[in-house]
């Protein structure tokens, strides 16, 4: 148990908002530690990330590994747990002769491990959607996957059906067309809406006979021999089956926003499930900064550059923040 250091700062998330958070932490010479599940968060899926200025191709697995290099150049530490609960706690400190009661969060990984901190960011992201289909959970890591970008290459001359009609989708079927030797997307609406670019791309694999997309239609149930997935059954027939014969199902229907931890502080969630935050990345809570996918800012637009911009921001905010608490614990002050 580590409950005798308080750190001035501690992040949790370890995606594009936390590890940029850091960064700006340690140049504001807060001590500061990072506590995330994943390196780089929902970009760690990323098979090729081609809007990241500066790189014009780079993977998310490799991108993750130099934002992490980047926070430890600078003296901080990425920790790879997850987090079981926040609690507030209120901490009395003598400094120069002066009692001072302050607000102090309690990150606690279990029972047994728990750290302290002045200050906190949450950049939790997002969580992927379930379809919540018969076969969905049984079939899960037996065909059903999440991340195209982690299972594509399982899925060498096979045949996968992809679920879903926007980025994810339709990046998902390019890249896993690499490796399958069929891939369907199966969209529940008329047109597909993803970028442009995407869909130049996947049209090119429809027009080789690789690809195909069935529109209007929806899955509602994962078929499978009771080890492994065989086909996904239709809520209408395509090509007069009411059933597509294949070997993997990837589900890409977006996410929601990673909000379970803070929900217990009381923070405030907008209508669509992410965190109220003002122009600086304050939540309703003093000392408590949410910043990335799962604030209210990055609804509509879930991007690693927009959660970026927000992690800075959030730091300098938690500098601000703990300035005005008590100067000087803040170290170069
Ligand atoms: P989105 O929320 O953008 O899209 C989800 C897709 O899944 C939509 O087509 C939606 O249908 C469909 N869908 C949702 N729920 C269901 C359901 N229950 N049954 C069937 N279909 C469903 O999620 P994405 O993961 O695609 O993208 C998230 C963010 O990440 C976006 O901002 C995107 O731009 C970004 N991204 C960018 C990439 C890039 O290369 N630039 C790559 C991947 C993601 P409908 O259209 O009917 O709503």
């Amino acid at each position: 148990m580590n409950n005798q250091l308080v750190y001035d700062l501690i992040i949790i998330g370890a995606g594009p908002a936390g590890l940029t958070a850091s960064i700006y932490a340690s140049r504001y010479k807060l001590s500061n530690l990072v506590i995330g599940k994943t390196l780089g968060g929902e970009i760690s899926l990323a098979h090729k990330v081609e809007n990241y200025p500066g790189f014009i191709s780079i993977s998310g697995l490799d991108l993750g590994e130099k934002w992490q290099q980047h926070v430890e150049a600078l003296g901080a530490q990425v920790m790879f747990k997850e987090v079981g609960r926040i609690n507030i706690v209120s901490k009395t400190t003598k400094k120069e002769n002066l009692a001072q009661s302050s607000r102090v969060f309690e990150i606690e990984i279990n029972e047994q491990e728990k750290y302290q901190t002045r200050a906190l960011i949450v950049a939790t992201g997002s969580e992927r959607k379930r379809l919540n289909i018969a076969g969905e959970k049984e079939y899960m890591g037996k065909g059903v996957s999440y991340c195209h970008t982690c299972d594509a290459p399982f899925f060498k001359e096979k045949t996968v059906a992809i679920i879903g009609g926007a980025d994810s989708a339709v990046s998902g079927g390019v890249h896993t067309a690499e490796y399958a030797s069929k891939v369907y997307i199966i969209y529940r609406k008329d047109e597909l809406r993803s970028e442009p670019i995407w869909q130049e791309e996947w049209q090119k694999i429809e027009g080789s006979g690789k690809g195909e997309t069935i529109y209007n239609t929806n899955v509602i149930e994962i078929q499978g021999d009771g080890t492994k997935v065989t086909g996904v059954k239709l809520d209408k027939p395509y090509k007069k089956s009411d059933s597509v014969k294949t070997d993997g199902v990837f589900i890409e229907i977006g996410s929601v926003p990673g909000t379970s931890l803070v929900q217990s502080l009381g923070v405030k969630l907008d209508e669509t499930g992410h965190v109220v935050v003002d122009d600086n990345m304050n939540t309703n809570i003093p000392g408590l900064f949410c910043a990335g996918d799962m604030v209210s800012k990055s609804a509509k637009f879930k991007q690693a550059t927009l959660a970026i911009g927000q992690g800075s921001l959030a730091a300098a905010s938690a500098y601000q923040y703990l300035k005005k608490q008590s100067a000087p614990s803040i170290r170069g002050i």
